[in-house]
């Protein structure tokens, strides 16, 4: 199969959609993979390094979606993508079509393939392809909150790990799922003092085997919330409500009553953010100060770290991406029902239920 790999094209997305290693693997198997020049840069990945892995290099993204059967990609097609996409051609990527009628309408008038990372599923119901995301951005929290805490960024000036005679940073982590039991591992492993928040007794109880005496485990009531935010000096929001937009934990009065320079790392912000106070930030501008309060709400956060993040990718992406190139689509589909929950478009049809229910239009 012919499989091309484009550059990203969205602002600030450096992450790539196969590494060279990924493309080795394609080339040994007898498929041809259209590389974009420059498209791995961002991540570390040279040029010379995927001709090396046997790609062949393309001068532009015309070339790479005209000269492909399978498109591997990580973000959704922007339009001038979306316009070079057609019927006979399989999009595999994070579409995150539900709220993007837009871009939902020129997928279905394409009359592309489009398997969206987010949809696959694993035996255990949950979604493999984002976790590794959630586990990047969940490490990432503490760090980023860490540089907010600093004077020059606006923070209390408060080292999270403390030194000796004075004590470290109280940071609560709203939400004991992926994020938060990644930010609760790299928090407490600088030395912060955490609290995690969870409405889940079974989730609180998997964090404090994970942690012991290590983190804090509190049943989440409003109450609690606003108590340990006022004491807080980083709020970590890791809270999900599967299919619907965040819960609004901490208020915008909680937020008026937290220390002068505290910091909120939002990172429940993809679907809206637990916090009242929280908007959408970018890379090139990420904290907004409300109160007194430092808001960090960058809604990619694994896009800081590209280079991590797309080898993470890779490693979960790879399997997929070798059956539908061995297999062909429909072979690759018909012979894998967790790929296939991860179909959203073939035809000129949303084909995932709940992506049709949400688009209100018919599955
Ligand atoms: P998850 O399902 O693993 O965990 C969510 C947790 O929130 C669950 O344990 C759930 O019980 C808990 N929760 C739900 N309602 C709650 C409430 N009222 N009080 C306390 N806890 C509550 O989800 P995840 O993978 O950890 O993702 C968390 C959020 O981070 C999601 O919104 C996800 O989209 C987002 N995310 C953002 C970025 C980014 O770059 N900003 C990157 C990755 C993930």
């Amino acid at each position: 199969m012919r499989v091309g790999v484009p550059k990203e094209v969205k602002d600030h997305e450096d992450r790539v959609g196969l590494i060279p290693e990924s493309v080795r693997e394609l080339v040994a198997r007898g498929h041809t993979v259209l590389v974009e020049r420059g498209a791995g840069a961002g991540a570390g990945h040279s040029d010379a390094a995927y001709a090396a892995a046997g790609a062949t290099p393309a001068d532009d993204a015309a070339a790479v979606f005209a000269g492909a059967e399978l498109i591997v990609k990580i973000k959704e097609p922007l339009a001038p993508e979306r316009a070079r996409l057609r019927r006979g051609q399989t999009l595999f990527t994070y579409l995150h079509l539900a709220p993007d009628p837009e871009q939902a309408r020129a997928l279905l008038a394409s009359g592309v393939t489009a398997i969206a990372y987010e949809t696959v599923t694993a035996p255990d119901g949950t979604l493999p392809l984002l976790v590794p995301m959630s586990e990047v951005a969940g490490r990432l929290a503490p760090q980023a909150g860490a540089a907010c805490l600093e004077r020059p960024h606006g923070g209390r000036g408060v080292l999270l790990a403390g030194v000796a005679g004075v004590p470290p940073a109280e940071v609560v982590v709203l939400g004991g799922g992926v994020v938060g039991q990644n930010a609760a591992l790299i928090a407490a492993g600088m030395g912060a003092d955490v609290t995690v928040v969870d409405r889940d007794p079974a989730v609180l109880r998997r964090v404090a085997d994970r942690f012991g005496a290590r983190v804090r485990t509190v049943f989440s009531t409003r109450g609690t919330i606003d108590t340990l935010c006022r004491r807080a000096d980083l709020v970590i929001g890791a809270v999900l409500v599967p299919g619907a937009t965040a819960p609004k934990l901490v208020t915008a009065e909680t937020v008026r009553a937290m220390k002068p320079g505290a910091v909120i790392v939002d990172v429940a912000i993809d679907q809206g953010g637990c916090c009242e106070t929280s908007r959408p930030t970018t890379h090139s501008q990420p904290t907004y100060v409300v109160d007194g309060v430092v808001h960090y709400c960058v809604t990619n956060m694994p896009g800081a770290v590209a280079r991590t993040s797309t080898f993470a990718i890779n490693n979960v992406t790879l399997p997929f991406v070798l059956a539908l190139a061995d297999q062909g689509t429909a072979g690759a589909l018909a012979a894998d029902v967790h790929l296939a929950t991860g179909l959203n478009v073939h035809d000129g049809r949303i084909t995932h239920p709940a992506v049709a229910r949400a688009l209100g239009l018919p599955f």
